[in-house]
């Protein structure tokens, strides 16, 4: 519930004005917020949706998992994202690191 901000900033500003609470938000997929999903048309192959990057709007389709490791620079074949400077990545972290502790609990 901290509500403090400092404005001093820009990147955490960046990406106040880049979250968007989806309809079907789950506290456990906090990114998906800094992410849109584009539903594919005309592929008739069913299945993904395509994921941009609000961000840096690169097309990272994928899972939460490609989600994940694009915003939180985790690596493995997934291309960080270019906007993601350490105060945001600090921030994003701690919002996935908070939806993983409360997904633990829930299960407990
Ligand atoms: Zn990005």
């Amino acid at each position: 519930m901290a509500s403090s901000s400092t404005g001093n900033s820009d990147g955490l500003q960046m990406l106040d004005s880049v979250r968007v609470i989806p309809p079907t938000d789950d506290p456990k997929w906090p990114l998906w917020r800094y992410v849109q999903k584009v539903a594919k048309t005309g592929g008739g192959k069913g299945g993904n949706a395509k994921i941009i990057c609000r961000l840096c709007n690169r097309d990272v389709t994928g899972s939460y998992t490609r989600v994940k490791h694009h915003l939180l620079k985790m690596g493995n074949g997934v291309k960080p994202c270019p906007k993601v400077t350490i105060d945001v990545l600090v921030q994003l972290k701690s919002e996935q690191d908070k939806a993983d502790a409360s997904t633990k609990f829930a299960k407990l």
